[in-house]
């Protein structure tokens, strides 16, 4: 299974792939994540890529592509991957078929979250997220058991990311609706497209994510 989610920044990609990754063991693949990382650790790269994610602004193709090559290559992709957030430009996604086609594999399916942009802003402004296990949070429909403290690694503080922000929020919203959301066409023509409405509870769109990929 290859699986590549496809959607707005807060349409919930991430937490399903995370659900993904623990109900079916298929790895999440997110080049958010993977850049977030190299910020933590102060690489030249997460240097670069943190002024262009502080405006909202997509990182290099070229960046990315090597991100997600050096990654898939790695043992524990073989069974399966799930893709959060990679491709996000046409030629992410045509880089992306070259890659698989090397290794004789394909994208199995394209999931699409589609979810209204003023949902979205209100979900990603509230969003608060562990600096350590990465766990997220809304201070308003997701609350922590205690105040500031992640249920899952008992860490502290939660923090809301620096592109949450209601300003760069609308810029990622308009660069995705430019960049990324004319990759669904990309996998349309080639019949692996699946909708599935994410405005819902994530139990719910779960349900509807295991029944697109089945
Ligand atoms: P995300 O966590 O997926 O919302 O990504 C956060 C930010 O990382 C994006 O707004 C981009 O600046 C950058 N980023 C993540 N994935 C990509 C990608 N595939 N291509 C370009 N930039 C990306």
């Amino acid at each position: 299974m290859i699986a590549v989610l496809l959607g707005p920044p807060g349409s919930g990609k991430g937490t399903q792939a995370k659900q993904l990754l623990a109900e079916r063991g298929w790895p999440q693949l997110s080049t958010g994540d993977m850049l977030r990382s190299a910020i933590a650790e102060n690489t030249d790269l997460g240097k670069r890529a943190k002024a262009i994610m502080d405006r909202g602004e997509l990182v290099s193709d070229e960046v990315v592509i090597g991100l997600i090559q050096d990654r898939m290559g790695k043992p524990d992709c073989k069974a399966g991957i799930v893709l959060d957030g990679f491709p996000r430009t046409i030629p992410q996604a045509h880089a992306l078929d070259a890659m698989l086609t090397k290794v004789k594999r394909a994208v199995t399916r394209c999931v699409l979250f589609e979810i209204p942009d003023e949902s979205l802003v209100k979900r990603l402004s509230g969003r608060r997220t562990c600096l350590k296990c990465g766990a997220m949070y809304h201070v308003e429909s997701a609350r922590p058991k205690k105040e500031g403290v992640c249920d899952n690694c008992g860490s502290s503080p939660l923090v809301q990311r620096d592109d949450d922000h209601a300003d760069v929020i609308r810029k990622r919203l308009s660069v995705y609706h430019a960049q990324t959301a004319p990759i669904a066409d990309h996998y349309e023509q080639q019949g692996k497209l699946h909708k599935l409405d994410a405005s819902r509870a994530p139990k719910e769109v779960y349900l509807a994510l295991i029944q697109a990929l089945a």
